[in-house]
């Protein structure tokens, strides 16, 4: 190897026209050898590939017993390859038979071989394979030598992971970089989604790894390393970013690694041996990305995401290549991958073939989910890793229901999750059938079922559900959703849509509830030690009265001519309904005064959620047009259990008598006022639940758009007048009841109501 010809540049050209050639897989491994061994002055060079099942396989050799190809193999770890491919890092050793990890294979004929050379072929930071140079000499290798043999290897990789080796593998035998994954993550929107990959900033394919100028290749390089630089620091100068916390300790690393001098210079030696700027690019990444993956470290760990999506926008500076995966032709069901994203990027993909997202980040709370959530596709955060498993085009399936995503998935697990997509398909379908059906009880009860909704893609499902309209419009999605504070004229549009998609039904928007989970990261809020009982809602917007104005004077505006129906979140005390009336009071003047239409009606009501406000319900109901019950504040405050504690979600029983006392309570003053009420919390979208509340009295519901099926065939198979028997019992007398659930669940079961 010390009397190389011509060094790595000329073989990198000839492995590109081998590359190049029209021949099989196994054909082109099989010359690419020879031309490493030949160029190297090396007596062997072979190719290991690493199988699923931990084996190294030999692929391809030359020098080496070419009749054991794809017999002998070893595990990782086992012997000089295995410990290479353990390590993930290059082993050069001048006599290899005294290292102590030896193995000898005499199948192989490898006695007379003393110095030895191997590099791990890497991808994204996993181990595919291993190349290894054998010399009959005992002899020492160089630092270029070897680097020379690792450029090399990331040509094979690139053929592992394209598949072309999988296609050469003998009957049953899967390559790791095939091989199936499971993973566990954090189930974020209750869909199933069976699908391809899709990577929402897609690996840039890199078309020519050989360079063919050095000095373009540098110039090249340098380039995009500066403009890298300038769009850094143009980030992390947008004001509005820059107050955003978390997001600007990412940019803060990003800046620090793009001016970091040791990895603009590796790159720029990886050029000058022969690759183009775009393989040095991904060179440097993946032997980072390898070594970045034995630390430990959570806060490392994380800074190697952030190398690795630095080397991403370099690729895409270099190659010219759109930023997301959006507008590229996506598999007609498209599951996105993703690091972290935002709600309009989700937003941006077609629908039509969007069938879940998975995120590395992501949680119960994020942006991203709210509208994942509403686009009703399957939604999995906090999958660790998964970009580095994953090749586009994989087959994926991603349950939101339990966290689970498979990658690749045996025979097996597919079947099973396509009798699961196909049951609950069924089960649409006879939803779906319901449509045009009005919820009516068996004994001639009809009920009103409405949706609650709060973004634009929510709107087509008032007409595919057949709902009576929205008995809930969470006005703060849009500022969720959104990087600054919408305009008035941005709300007013969305307002306007939101009436003319619900057409002759009523909708009922609530004032801006913010705070507590819902933080809007343009808003700076002090952090609060218990946000849930915090500066949040209508106790928030009375405060900002700029915010709370512009607000209600788009609903106003948005309305002309038609109803409006407004209420207010988290009423504590009745004069906080009487001063949020006073604004909306103030806004028609101002309307008046302007000479602007006005709302044809308006009716303005108040949310129950907070306990305190039930021992004034003789007075709020005289105030109100109507009232709504937000159940999951409202069962947070009563049973103090946050609602987003998962560790309490089962402790205590919404089907409890100290609850259905509350509801039935909240019923009975709105009634002797003749107000209505309906609820409109998480409570009445469960058939089981949705049922007693109509055994309470509750003629009207709103819940999310994919219970009103389930929950219109209770009604249907519902006899009232029989629950009411059970029912009226359980919440009239003073004893602690028996599990109350257990009664309702086996009436439903003996009468034969689906919940
Ligand atoms: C509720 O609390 O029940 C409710 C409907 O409001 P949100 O879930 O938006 O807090
Ligand atoms: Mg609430």
């Amino acid at each position: 190897m010390r009397n190389s010809l011509g060094g790595p540049r000329v073989l990198l050209r000839r492995l590109r026209e081998v590359m190049l050639e029209r021949v099989s897989a196994q054909e082109r491994l099989d010359k690419i050898v020879v031309i490493i061994a030949a160029n190297m002055v090396a007596e062997v060079c072979s190719v290991y590939v690493l199988r699923a099942d931990g084996h190294l396989e030999l692929y391809a050799t030359e020098g080496l017993n070419r009749s054991q190809i794809h017999l002998v193999q070893m595990r990782i770890g086992e012997g000089l390859v295995g410990t290479v491919a353990k390590e993930a890092q290059p082993l050069a050793l001048s006599d290899a038979q005294r290292h102590p990890s030896f193995l000898f294979f005499p199948e192989l004929g490898e006695e007379m071989f003393h110095g030895f050379v191997g590099v791990p072929i890497l991808r994204a930071g996993n181990t595919l394979g291993v190349l290894v140079v054998q010399n009959k000499a005992q002899r020492a290798y160089s630092e270029e030598e070897i680097e020379a043999l690792e450029t090399i290897s990331l040509v094979i990789a690139e053929m592992i992971a394209s598949g072309e080796l999988q296609a050469i593998a003998r009957a049953g035998v899967i390559l790791a970089s095939r091989r199936a994954h499971h993973l566990k993550g954090m189930g974020l929107s209750d869909a199933v989604g069976l699908g391809h990959v899709v990577l929402h900033e897609p690996r840039i394919v890199i078309k020519a790894l050989v360079a063919e100028n050095v000095g373009e290749e540098l110039a090249r390089l340098e380039e995009a390393i500066t403009s890298l630089r300038k769009h850094v620091d143009d980030m992390l100068e947008q004001a509005e970013l820059a107050r955003a916390g978390d997001h600007r300790d990412v940019l803060e690393a990003f800046r620090m690694f793009a001016n970091d001098r040791s990895w603009a210079r590796k790159m720029q030696e990886a050029v000058r041996s022969g690759l183009t700027a775009e393989g040095a690019v991904e060179k440097v990444r993946s032997d980072t990305r390898a070594r970045m993956m034995r630390i430990s470290d959570p806060y490392l760990r994380e800074r190697l995401h952030d190398l690795d999506d630095l080397a991403n926008r370099l690729l895409r500076q270099l190659s010219g290549e759109p930023a997301t995966a959006a507008r590229i032709d996506l598999p007609k069901d498209a599951i996105i991958i993703a690091r972290n994203m935002g709600p309009a990027e989700l937003l941006d993909y077609d629908r039509e073939k969007l069938r879940g997202v998975v995120l590395e980040e992501g949680s119960h709370t994020s942006h991203v989910t709210i509208v994942a959530r509403a686009l009703g596709i399957a939604a999995v955060g906090q999958a660790k890793d998964v970009i580095g498993l994953v090749e586009p085009g994989d087959a994926i399936i991603v349950d939101g229901s339990s966290g689970e995503v498979h990658i690749r998935p045996p025979a097996d697990i597919e079947s099973a999750y396509v009798a699961k997509v196909r049951l609950r398909a069924r089960r649409q379908k006879t939803y779906r059938d319901l449509r045009d059906k009005p919820a009516i009880s068996l004994d001639g009860t009809l009920i009103t079922l409405q949706i609650n909704a709060g973004l634009l893609v929510d709107l087509p499902h008032v007409r595919e559900t057949g709902a009576r309209g929205i008995g809930l419009f969470r006005t703060e999605l849009q500022f969720m959703v959104a990087s600054t504070f919408p305009r008035i004229s941005e709300q007013l549009e969305l307002y306007k849509s939101v009436l003319d998609a619900a057409g002759d039904d009523p909708v009922t928007f609530r004032s801006l509830d913010i705070g507590g989970d819902k933080i809007l990261p343009y808003m700076k809020v002090e952090p609060e030690e218990n946000p849930a009982l915090g500066w949040r809602a209508i106790r928030l917007t009375l405060d900002r009265p700029g915010l709370m104005r512009s607000q209600i004077r788009a609903l106003l505006m948005a309305a002309r001519g038609r109803e409006l129906r407004l209420m207010f979140p988290m009423i504590t005390d009745v004069r906080e309904f009487d001063q949020a009336k006073a604004v909306v009071e103030r806004e028609l003047r101002f309307l008046e005064k302007h000479s602007h239409p006005r709302p044809g009606s308006l009716k303005l009501g108040a949310m129950i959620e907070v306990p305190a406000i039930l021992w004034q319900l003789p007075a709020l109901v005289e105030r109100v047009d109507f009232l709504s019950v937000g159940s999951n504040d409202l069962l947070q405050f009563l049973f103090a259990v946050d609602r987003g504690n998962s560790r309490l979600a089962e402790r205590f029983d919404s089907l409890s008598a100290p609850i259905l006392k509350v509801l039935k309570h909240i019923h009975s003053e709105a009634q002797k006022g003749g107000v209505p009420v309906t609820v409109c919390g998480e409570l009445a979208g469960k058939p089981i639940e949705a049922i007693v509340l109509l055994a309470l009295g509750y003629r009207s519901i709103s819940m999310a758009p994919t219970s009103i099926g389930p929950v219109k065939a209770a009604i249907r198979a519902l006899n009232l007048g029989e629950l009411r028997k059970l029912v009226d019992p359980l919440v009239e007398g003073d004893e602690v009841q028996g599990d109350i659930r257990a009664a309702i669940k086996a009436f439903a079961a003996t009468h034969g109501i689906p919940v």
